[in-house]
């Protein structure tokens, strides 16, 4: 069977580690027919338009996207591209690994934020001149989906510690819904599982983000959290992430277009890479999912390391070496 990828590098160095993990994919025994499409600043300048639609048709299309990063344009990229995946889980791996600085070297966290609603649902305005509102949309139906989605994801990957981040005792309609919708899940699926508000949480997770497995989130908390785990890793080029739908996905690094290092090669592959790899475990592939982990784990240890990581490696050496231990 083969499977259709939309690869959309986008901006900056976008350009660059997209068609790094395209070479890792191609190193292992699974038959990828990749499509290119185009997006981002420069496409925009093309064409007048940052997204065009044979680009979103093409997303629309394939049986997963992997996608760069886009420049000032990301906005317009990103948010339709979740769109048209129907995606509404946003899954945020921050994982510490041997022999890399990092705040807390034993941090295995994943962050499973709902992303169709909450603060983000857009309906902002301003009611008076100097007053303006905005409102919180919680629904159960996406409270249900996060949850069922959260509590999967940590049988499946093996995750004993599964966290449901609210503040129903302030937001007590809105985060009420939500953490008796997560909780109901719980106990439909007999599945373990504590309860945290979000803020006692944040000092938590930076003084014992090894108590934390999965954490479940409405969108800002997610937003915010799985940022401040990142910063506990250490280094937006390590860090992928997913956007799961019901019938498609898209995988992204956490990083952007970063300009002040786009065009020299070096920027450093790894989340990238590490996104490639959550697709394989969305298609079906978690074993190969798994090597490119221990491989990409491996050089991050051993080395060659980008400048990013105080080495003075390529993307393309380091992407060589992952494909050398592959
Ligand atoms: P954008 O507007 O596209 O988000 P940005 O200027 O915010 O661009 P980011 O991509 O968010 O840039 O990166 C922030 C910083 O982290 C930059 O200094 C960038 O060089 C660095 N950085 C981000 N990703 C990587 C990577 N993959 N390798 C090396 N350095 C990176
Ligand atoms: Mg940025």
């Amino acid at each position: 069977m083969t499977h259709r990828i939309a690869v959309i590098p986008g901006d900056g160095i976008g350009q660059e580690v997209t068609p790094a993990a395209v070479e890792v994919l191609d190193a292992l025994d699974i038959e990828f027919d990749f499509v290119e499409g185009d997006a981002g600043d420069a496409t925009k300048a093309e064409t007048g338009e940052a997204l065009p639609q044979d680009t979103r048709e093409l997303a629309r299309g394939a049986d997963a996207t992997l996608f760069g990063a886009a420049g000032e344009t990301a906005a317009d990229v990103i948010l339709p591209l979740r769109e048209v995946v129907g995606s509404f889980a946003n899954v945020r791996p921050a994982v510490s690994y041997p022999g890399l600085d990092a705040v807390q070297p034993d941090t295995d966290l994943v962050f499973i934020r709902e992303n169709t609603e909450g603060v983000y649902s857009g309906i902002e305005s301003e009611i008076a001149d100097g007053v303006t509102t905005l409102t919180r949309v919680i629904t159960e139906d996406a409270s249900r989906d996060i949850a069922e989605f959260g509590f999967e994801y940590a049988e499946t990957n093996g995750y004993d510690d599964v966290t449901i981040a609210h503040k129903a005792n302030v937001m007590r309609e809105t985060d009420g819904l939500f953490l008796e919708t997560a909780e109901a899940v719980a106990e439909e699926r007999g599945a373990e599982y504590d309860t945290a508000l979000m803020d006692a949480l944040a000092m938590h997770l930076i003084t014992h983000p090894e108590d934390y497995g999965v954490v479940i989130c409405p969108n800002l908390a997610g937003d915010m959290l799985s940022d401040l785990a990142a910063g506990l890793v250490g280094g937006l080029g390590l860090l992928p992430s997913a956007n799961v739908g019901s019938e498609n996905a898209l995988f992204e690094p956490v990083h952007g277009s970063a300009p002040d290092i786009a065009g020299e090669g070096v920027a450093n592959p790894t989340a990238m890479i590490l996104s490639a790899a959550m697709m394989l475990d969305h298609l079906g592939y978690g074993e190969d999912g798994d090597r490119v982990r221990d491989a990409t784990e491996a050089v991050l240890d051993a080395g060659p390391r980008t400048p990013d990581l105080g080495g003075d490696a390529s993307t393309e050496d380091v992407t060589a070496a992952i494909i050398e231990r592959l």
